[in-house]
């Protein structure tokens, strides 16, 4: 069975049909690029699944409970925009112990956890600056630890290389790779760039004008006519 399941999801808004019958099951552990061009619903899919925006109708499965009646901070979902949205007044410590605060986490526990997230994007030297001091590829790695020190059951990335150089997209593009391979995290990654889509998944799931018109792997992608 697999681990994320949506089923016959539909969304509007107002009189505009974003999608009105998206299936696709994602397995544990897998990483999946949702990739199709500018306004085809990636990001609302996504949102969706979050409980960012509310469905019209359909299931959303995860580890067999559907998250539709769920409410988003309850849905142990990490989410990941390609603008950062990090909090302009607060420390990256600060940031990335966000979540865990609303949770009520124990300091020392929350201490712990932060250092070790905050290491795991090599980014440990900087727990005490301010979003305004680093680089756009360090406040994206804070954004990835933030979404990850929750332990959340899946991980929603929404182009999260967008606003990035080319050499910088490369690096943290393994980066999240290799830390969704070592946490063996299940991922969802909207990207409109076919290359980071080819290079980066286990599986491309290709989306146009609100459908999933095609799941393959890179490979055969790669080699279809
Ligand atoms: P993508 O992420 O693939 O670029 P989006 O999910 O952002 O696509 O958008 C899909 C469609 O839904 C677009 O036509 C967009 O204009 C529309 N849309 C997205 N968000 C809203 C909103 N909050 N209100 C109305 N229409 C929206
Ligand atoms: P993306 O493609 O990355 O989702 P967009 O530029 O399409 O970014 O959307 C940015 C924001 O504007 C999102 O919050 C989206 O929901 C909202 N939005 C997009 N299209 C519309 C629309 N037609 N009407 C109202 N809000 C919209």
């Amino acid at each position: 069975m697999s681990y994320l399941s949506i089923r016959n999801l539909h969304k509007t808004y107002g009189d505009t049909q974003v999608f009105s019958d998206i299936d696709c099951e994602i397995a544990k552990g897998e990483l999946i690029t949702l990739l199709g061009p500018s306004g085809c619903g990636k990001s609302t899919l996504l949102r969706c699944i979050a409980g960012l925006t509310e469905v019209d109708g359909g299931q959303i499965l995860l580890d067999g409970e559907d998250l539709v009646p769920v409410a988003p901070q309850k849905r142990q979902i990490g989410m990941v925009f390609q603008s950062y949205a990090l909090f302009p007044n607060m420390t990256v410590e600060q940031n990335v112990s966000f979540g865990l605060r609303m949770q009520n986490i124990a300091k020392d526990e929350s201490a712990r956890r932060v250092a070790e997230v905050l290491a795991m994007v090599e980014l440990g030297e900087f727990a005490r600056r301010y979003p305004s001091q680093l680089s756009g590829g360090q406040c994206q790695r804070v954004a990835l630890a933030r979404s990850l020190v929750t332990r959340p059951r899946l991980l929603l990335l929404d182009e999260p290389l967008s606003a990035l150089d080319a050499r910088i997209r490369k690096h943290l593009r393994e980066q999240i790779r290799a830390i969704q391979q070592e946490l063996k995290l299940t991922t969802i990654f909207v990207t409109h760039d076919q290359e980071e889509a080819l290079t980066l998944s286990d599986r491309i799931l290709l989306m146009n004008a609100g459908r999933i018109v095609q799941s393959a792997d890179a490979e055969t992608l790669y080699t279809a006519p």
